[in-house]
Parts: C-alpha cells; sequence; structure tokens
C-alpha cells in the first residue's frame, strides 16, 4: 500500500473513531438533556391542571362564603322562615349559582337543608349517599370548619367527583356567632372536565382506580400539596409518550381517583431529530475535513516525494550522475533532496575516476586499449561525416624482449614511459590520442591529418625516442633504443577493424624492412 492509500485508511480509522465516540458523547448528553427538560415541564403542566382544579375549588368556596356571610340565612336558621326557604333555596336559585348540592347543618351538625340538582338542568341527582351516616365524608360536613383551604376538598359521589367547601354561617358583619355549616358541591361532570382541559389545553382524564406507577426516569419525583391530594408524580413510560398520574384525595383524606395526564414526548422526538442532524453535520464535517487534511498532506508531502522519487528514477535509469534533484524547499522533504544532490555530486565524482581509470594505462598514463576502441569508432564516423582525413600510426619497440632481458623488467618499464612520453610529445592536438595498446605496442590516432602529416609525426616520435639514447647493446638497428612505425589512413569503406589491420600491415612491412623507420600504408594496394 502506497503512502497515499496508508494515509488514507489511518486518517477514515481515526475520524470513523472520533466521530463515533463524539456521537455517542452527544447522544448520552443531549438526549438527557432533552429528556430532562421533558420531565420538568411534564410536571410543571401536572402541577398546572391541579393549580386549575384548585382555582375551581377557590371559586366554589367563594360563592359558598357568600352564601355563608349572608344575615338573612343566619337569621333563617334562628326562624326558618318560609319565605326565605322558597325564594332563595328552590332548585332554579340554586341552578343560578351553579351548585349541584346545598346543605345546611345546624350546631349540633343536624341537617337543616339538603338540595342536589343539575344546575345545568335544574332537574334533581340523587347525592343522597353524602348524607348517609356511614359515610365519614358526612361527619366532616357537619363539623364546624376552620377558616382555612381545608374547607374545600373532594367527595367520590356515584355520579363522578363531587368539589365541596363548607363554611361557617355567620351574619354579614361576621360579628355574632356561628349558627351552622353551609355546604355547596359542584360536580367535575364531562362539560366541566372539558372547560378545564380547554382552559389549560391539558387533555387530561380523571380515573376513579389508583393505577401502579413508578418515578420519573431521572430525578427527584416532584410532590405537589394541595386541598385535592397530596403525593409524588408517579410515571408511566412509553416510547413516545408519557403517562403522569397524581393520587386525588377527599376530605376525609382517602385516594378517592387519580388526574391522568397523557404527555406526548414531542420534546425527546424533536431532540431525536436535532441529533440526527448533529449526527450528520458532523459527518459531513467529518468527511470534509478527512478530504481537506488529504488535499494538504498531498500538497505538501505526497506530490512532491513522488516528484523526487521520479527524478531520482530517471537518474539512476539513465545513469546520468550530472543531473540534479529539484525540490528546494527549506523543508524536510528539501533537506532530503539536498543531501541527496550532494550524495549524487560524490558519485558523480567517482564515476568519473572510475571512467577515466579505465580508460587509462596505469604504467604510463596513456589512455588503454579500451579508449582507443571507443575513440577509433567515434573519430571514423566523425571524420566521415566531415570528410577530413584520419590517420593511424602503430608502433612496436625493436627488440624489446632482448631489452628486458638485458637491463630487467624494471628497466623495460622505464623504457616504456619514455616511449609514451615521446608520442605525447609529438601528438598533443586535441584530436591526437596516443594510446598503449598493450606490451610494448602502442598506437596515435590523428584526426583531421593527412598522410604526409602523419608520417611526419610518425618520424618525429621515431627521432624523439632515438634522441632520448636509451642504450640497447642488444639491438640489431641501433646502438640506442628504436621503433618502428606504420601509418594508415582511413578509407571510405573502412571499418575500425580493416583501418587498424592496414596500419599493423604498414607496422609489419617497417620490422620487415629492418626496423627504426616509418611505413605508410595509405590506401590496400600501397
Ligand atoms: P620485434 O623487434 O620483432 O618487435 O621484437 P620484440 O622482442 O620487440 O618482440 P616480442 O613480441 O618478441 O617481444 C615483446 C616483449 O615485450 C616481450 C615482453 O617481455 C616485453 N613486454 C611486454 N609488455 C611489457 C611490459 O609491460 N613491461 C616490460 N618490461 N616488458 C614488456
Ligand atoms: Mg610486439
Ligand atoms: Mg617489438
Amino acid at each position: 500500500m502506497g503512502l497515499r492509500g496508508k494515509l488514507l485508511f489511518s486518517l477514515v480509522a481515526l475520524l470513523g473513531v472520533l466521530g463515533l465516540a463524539s456521537t455517542l458523547i452527544l447522544r448520552s448528553s443531549v438526549l438527557a438533556s432533552y429528556q430532562q427538560i421533558e420531565l420538568e415541564a411534564s410536571q410543571d403542566d401536572m402541577a398546572r391542571l391541579v393549580q386549575t382544579l384548585e382555582a375551581e375549588l377557590l371559586q366554589l368556596n367563594q360563592v359558598t362564603r357568600e352564601w355563608g356571610n349572608w344575615t338573612e340565612l343566619y337569621n333563617y336558621l334562628a326562624n326558618r322562615n318560609r319565605d326565605f326557604r322558597n325564594e332563595n333555596l328552590s332548585p332554579t336559585n340554586l341552578a343560578l349559582s351553579g351548585v349541584w348540592y346545598l346543605a345546611i347543618y345546624d350546631l349540633a351538625g343536624h341537617t337543616v337543608e339538603a338540595h342536589s340538582l343539575n344546575p345545568r338542568t335544574s332537574q334533581p341527582v340523587d347525592l343522597g349517599q353524602l348524607a348517609q351516616s356511614d359515610n365519614p365524608i358526612r361527619a366532616i360536613l357537619g363539623q364546624q370548619p376552620e377558616a382555612s383551604p381545608d374547607n374545600c376538598g373532594l367527595a367520590r359521589v356515584a355520579q363522578g367527583l363531587l368539589m365541596l367547601c363548607r363554611l361557617p354561617i355567620l351574619d354579614s358583619e361576621g360579628k355574632l356567632p356561628s349558627r351552622g355549616v353551609i355546604v355547596m358541591g359542584r360536580l367535575l361532570d364531562p362539560p366541566a372536565l372539558q372547560r378545564i382541559a380547554n382552559q389549560t389545553r391539558l387533555q387530561f382524564e380523571l380515573l376513579s382506580a389508583p393505577t401502579q406507577t413508578k418515578p420519573p426516569p431521572t430525578g427527584e419525583p416532584r410532590t405537589l400539596f394541595s386541598p385535592l391530594g397530596y403525593g409524588p408524580v408517579g410515571y408511566l413510560q412509553g416510547e413516545d409518550r408519557y403517562e403522569l398520574h397524581w393520587t386525588l384525595r377527599d376530605l376525609a383524606g382517602r385516594p378517592c381517583g387519580e388526574l391522568l395526564l397523557p404527555w406526548p414526548r414531542s420534546i425527546m422526538t424533536r431532540g431525536r431529530e436535532v441529533l440526527v442532524q448533529a449526527q450528520w453535520q458532523l459527518t459531513l464535517l467529518t468527511l470534509l475535513g478527512a478530504f481537506g487534511m488529504l488535499l494538504v498532506i498531498d500538497r505538501v508531502l505526497l506530490v512532491r516525494l513522488k516528484r523526487l522519487s521520479n527524478e531520482l528514477d530517471d537518474i539512476r535509469a539513465g545513469q546520468d550522475w550530472a543531473k540534479r534533484t529539484s525540490d528546494s524547499s527549506a523543508d524536510e522533504i528539501g533537506g532530503v533532496a539536498q543531501h541527496t544532490n550532494e550524495l549524487l555530486t560524490v558519485i558523480a565524482a567517482q564515476m568519473l575516476e572510475l571512467e577515466q581509470r579505465a580508460q587509462t594505462d596505469p604504467l604510463t598514463g596513456l589512455a588503454n586499449r579500451r579508449a582507443f576502441d571507443q575513440r577509433l569508432l567515434h573519430e571514423i564516423r566523425l571524420q566521415r561525416r566531415k570528410g577530413q582525413p584520419l590517420a593511424l600510426v602503430m608502433l612496436d619497440v625493436d627488440f624489446f624482449k632482448r631489452y628486458n632481458d638485458a637491463y630487467g623488467h624494471q628497466a623495460g618499464d622505464a623504457a616504456l614511459r619514455v616511449v609514451a612520453r615521446c608520442m605525447s610529445g609529438q601528438a598533443k592536438r586535441p584530436g591526437d590520442l596516443p594510446v598503449r595498446l598493450g606490451g610494448e605496442e602502442f598506437a596515435i590516432l590523428l584526426a583531421d591529418t593527412n598522410l604526409a602529416a602523419a608520417c611526419d609525426i610518425a618520424e618525429r616520435v621515431r627521432l624523439a625516442l632515438l634522441a632520448e639514447a636509451l642504450p640497447h647493446k642488444q639491438s640489431d638497428v641501433a646502438e640506442v633504443l628504436s621503433i618502428s612505425l606504420g601509418v594508415a589512413m582511413l578509407q571510405s569503406d573502412d571499418t575500425p577493424e580493416s583501418l587498424y589491420a592496414r596500419a599493423d600491415t604498414a607496422l609489419y612491412a617497417a620490422k620487415h624492412a629492418g626496423r627504426n623507420q616509418v611505413v605508410s600504408k595509405a590506401t590496400e594496394t600501397d
């Protein structure tokens, strides 16, 4: 896998883990917050509903107070005036006050009046169970009430839940002692419940039996205190709604029903939607981030590394050690490129030295056979293209075996170096190449040189060696060391081999003719 693939894989893995972790964190924190908000809001709603019911009770208390502080009613308890009764305690008049139940007790707790009717229809209804002696509510109703909100409360009757308020019967001034108790009741019938639902905009229900509930999923349950009851708000939890339950208690403190408030979990639904949106945005941001990082890494790192690698490939493939890498930035990659260039400089210098060594004869310092072969091929092509002459001079030391034998191998080597020096001294134009072909055989390649000039140079080399006057007692041709030379000129149909062979033939001819001389063989027929 390349760097790009590895980086892509690592980035995707890293960002994936980060994304997953942040999603989980987001999930737990956001959903927990939404649930908290939801629980607060739902319990607020239940409290608001209870308050609204309480306000209904207060209103009934107000009506009861108006009757209880009425001097004419106060007097009625003393005089039992029929006119008063007919006029004020008639069903029509009671219906006007909106009450379902009205009872008056004397100080001993005996019933003086008890009326029950449906104020919507003015028809009588049977609430007789309230007056039954085994009903603990009946006992409470007849007692003198304290002047406290507890004088109001609930009672269960066959028709449903009845709100009841009881107050002492006083004169209008409230200065005279009480003569009895007045009790008024209003039934929480469906129209009344609907009105409260409209007012609170809460669709609640009244249940007759208590339900088994649990505390809220988190946090402390809220406890509500009211004349309607007291106790914690209980929960039943569904996927998309809560059910809040609160127990209602009657005047005797007994459970008499339950408020049920279904509460759609729209906040949580919204929370989940927000979370999904956030997750998408997070995913998108993560992908954009990964893409951006890859782009930056690609531009800053990968593209440059790739270029550097390609440049090095080119240099290696072309063995072109003079080339350099191009990244000159002042960062780490630029540093690697810089070091690479320094290494290339070292390689180039060593290659040059190797090249030179490979083309040089170590004994004489002249070019060697290898350099000669390359140069001969090159010069033949060049001179032929230019239409210029090319001469090849071959040299061989005369009776050199005898020289060695007579003066020793080391003296022989020294003599060969003298021969080389003589050649270099005479062939020193840029196009001239003196060569040691091997042993005591030499050659001079002379570019742009005609036969006469080549013979002249050959002759001068011969004379230069004679002038060195290296004694050679065993030579048959001179007192000193001498050479024989053959000169050949490049012909139009020559190969390197044919030119070489002709120069060799000329040398052989020089040897044959008595050595220590120059023989030329410009053409095949010479
Ligand atoms: P001719 O005149 O016919 O050329 O006779 P020659 O003795 O020169 O020819 P031959 O080919 O018989 O002998 C060449 C000798 O050169 C043989 C060898 O000892 C000597 N020689 C070859 N290379 C070297 C070298 O590197 N150093 C020394 N000292 N002698 C060498
Ligand atoms: Mg020889
Ligand atoms: Mg020889």
